[in-house]
């Protein structure tokens, strides 16, 4: 914790889990392969914060296995608010 710290955006979480934040805000896609803890971050963002963040299967080419996608779904936040 940096005390003094200010940042234009909104900050609710720290490190990591916040950079997976505001990287499905700026539209990227976020590949569930990449970081197991994704999975349970997303569902957090769902639940605690309702975010619209939807799911797909993803096509990055980097792992053999089929696995997810997250992104955020600005469509939907949109005609929630
Ligand atoms: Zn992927």
């Amino acid at each position: 914790m940096i005390v003094g710290y200010t940042k234009p955006v909104t900050q609710e979480f720290s490190g990591e889990k916040q950079k997976a934040l505001d990287k499905l805000k700026s539209g990227a896609l976020l590949c569930s392969s990449e970081n197991e803890l994704y999975r349970r971050w997303i569902f957090a963002f769902k639940k605690d914060q309702n975010y619209p963040i939807e799911t797909l299967e993803c096509d990055c080419g980097k792992y053999t296995r089929k696995h997810k996608a997250y992104y955020y779904e600005w469509a939907l936040e949109y005609r929630n608010g």
